[in-house]
């Protein structure tokens, strides 16, 4: 299927894994440049992030699969992602949930849940999928979004 293929990213991290999602959610673009997209409508977000590191945790995870998901479809799921203010502010572009700015709030999410790991695993990319023709790519560039 379409949805399967995802771009790589080239790194020399010993371990990388891939967690696929999919989400229901609304969501509406509160500008007057997004068409009908201004208007509440829902996606199927399919959403796959990519964590790598040189060393496991005490249980031999990179990071646990199920912390993953509890980050990102257990906020997000079955709602409208622009009720999440803290998230996604209805009054900044850059905190509009259009598919760039979901991307990287979703790499946030779990950049900050990584950064509590003893084992420092980094999320080298994010890719979400808003419809079957339409996807966008977030990758943390060194110095800016990562230390
Ligand atoms: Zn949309």
């Amino acid at each position: 299927m379409l949805q399967q293929f995802y771009p790589q990213v080239p790194h020399r991290y010993r371990y990388e894994l891939n967690k696929d999602m999919q989400l229901a959610a609304a969501h509406f673009i509160p500008h007057p440049d997004a068409g009908v997209c201004a208007r509440t409508h829902g996606h199927t977000y399919f959403i796959n992030v990519t964590v790598a590191g040189d060393d496991l945790d005490g249980s031999g995870f990179l990071v646990n699969f199920k912390e993953l998901k509890e980050a990102v479809h257990g906020r997000w799921d079955h709602t409208l992602l622009n009720d999440d203010v803290e998230s996604f502010d209805g009054m900044d572009p850059d905190r509009f949930p259009t598919t760039e700015v979901v991307a990287r709030v979703v790499w946030e999410r779990i950049q900050r849940l990584l950064d509590q790991k003893p084992n420092r695993p980094r999320c080298l990319q994010v890719v979400v999928r808003e419809t079957p023709t339409s996807y966008v790519v977030f990758r943390p560039r060194e110095g800016v979004d990562l230390p």
